[in-house]
C-alpha cells in the first residue's frame, strides 16, 4: 500500500470518530433543555371564563391537593393554598412519593424520608392542610399503573373533593420531573370518574386557564419553602438565587396575563356531573 492510500484512510478514519462525535455532541445540546422555566409560557389567558377565584373559593369548598413530592405544593401553588384557606376552604394534602430522593440523592433515603415529611406536614399546616398523607411510592420512581391509579381514587373517594389541585399532566417530557407528570395523568384519568369532583386544576403549566393574584402572598411562600431545610439550607447561593428567580419570573408571567404583579395559573378540566 502506497503512503498516499495510507494518507487517505487515516483522513477517513480521522473525520469518522470525530463527525461521529460531534453528532452526539449536537444530539446531546438540541437534548439539552436550555429554556428551563417552570412552566413555558403560551401567550394569554386561554380561556379565562371557565373558573374564576371566586367560583373556586365560594361556598367553604373541599380540595385536595395531590402532588408528587414533598415541596410541590409550596413550589407551585403556595400563595393559592393560602388564599384558599384565607376562604375557609377544607383542605387535605396527598403527597405520592416518600421523598427519599430530593436535591441529594446519594444521601442516605430512610432518614431523607423521615425528614421531609415531617418537613412537608409541618410547612403544610401553616397553608391550612387538616391532613397530610404520604402514599409511599419511591422518589423518582413513579409508574403510571393500577397501584398509582388505586391508592390516588382511594384519596379522591375517602376526602370528596370539589376540587383537586394537582401538577399538569400535558408537559412537553423535558419541560418537568417524570413523577410530577404521571401524578398529573393518574389524576386526570381517575379523577373524573369520582364521584363529586366538580374540576381539576392543573399547576406548573403554561395552559394557563385561571391565574390566581398572590402578589401579597409571593414573600410567604418563599418563607415556607426555606422552611423545607433538607431541601434548600444547604444549597449554595447560586442555586438558591436561581430557585427563587425562576419561582419569580414565573409568578411575574402568570400575573401578567391578569395585570397583577404575581400570580399562580393553573389549566383548569371541569368536570360535567353527567360523567359519572
Ligand atoms: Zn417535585
Amino acid at each position: 500500500m502506497d503512503a498516499a492510500v495510507r494518507r487517505d484512510r487515516r483522513w477517513k478514519w480521522i473525520l469518522g470518530v470525530f463527525g461521529t462525535l460531534g453528532l452526539i455532541l449536537g444530539a446531546f445540546i438540541w437534548w439539552l433543555p436550555w429554556d428551563l422555566t417552570l412552566s413555558p409560557t403560551k401567550p394569554g389567558l386561554r380561556r379565562p371564563d371557565l373558573l374564576t377565584f371566586d367560583q373556586l373559593s365560594q361556598g367553604n369548598p373541599r380540595i385536595l391537593v395531590i402532588t408528587a413530592h414533598p415541596d410541590d405544593s409550596e413550589f407551585y401553588m403556595a400563595g393559592t393554598l393560602l388564599r384558599l384557606n384565607q376562604a375557609s376552604a377544607e383542605l387535605r394534602l396527598v403527597v405520592a412519593t416518600n421523598g427519599d430522593k430530593g436535591f441529594y440523592p446519594f444521601s442516605d433515603p430512610a432518614p431523607l424520608a423521615r425528614t421531609r415529611q415531617a418537613e412537608q406536614t409541618a410547612i403544610a399546616k401553616l397553608w391550612g392542610a387538616k391532613d397530610v398523607i404520604f402514599l409511599g411510592f419511591p422518589d423518582g420512581r413513579l409508574h403510571n399503573g393500577d397501584e398509582l391509579e388505586n391508592a390516588i381514587k382511594k384519596q379522591i373517594e375517602d376526602f370528596r373533593p370539589d376540587t383537586i389541585l394537582t401538577l399538569e399532566s400535558e408537559h412537553h417530557r423535558r419541560a418537568s420531573h417524570s413523577d410530577h407528570r404521571r401524578v398529573g395523568e393518574t389524576v386526570a384519568k381517575v379523577g373524573p370518574t369520582c364521584p363529586g369532583v366538580k374540576s381539576i386544576l392543573f399547576a406548573e403549566t403554561g395552559e394557563r386557564d385561571l391565574v390566581v393574584d398572590i402578589s401579597d402572598l409571593l414573600e410567604r411562600k418563599f418563607e415556607l419553602l426555606r422552611m423545607h431545610k433538607s431541601q434548600f439550607e444547604d444549597l449554595g447561593k447560586g442555586r438558591k438565587d436561581f430557585v427563587a428567580r425562576i419561582i419569580r419570573d414565573d409568578a411575574e408571567a402568570a400575573g401578567k396575563l391578569i395585570g397583577v404583579k404575581y400570580g399562580e395559573g393553573f389549566r383548569v378540566v371541569l368536570i360535567p356531573s353527567a360523567s359519572k
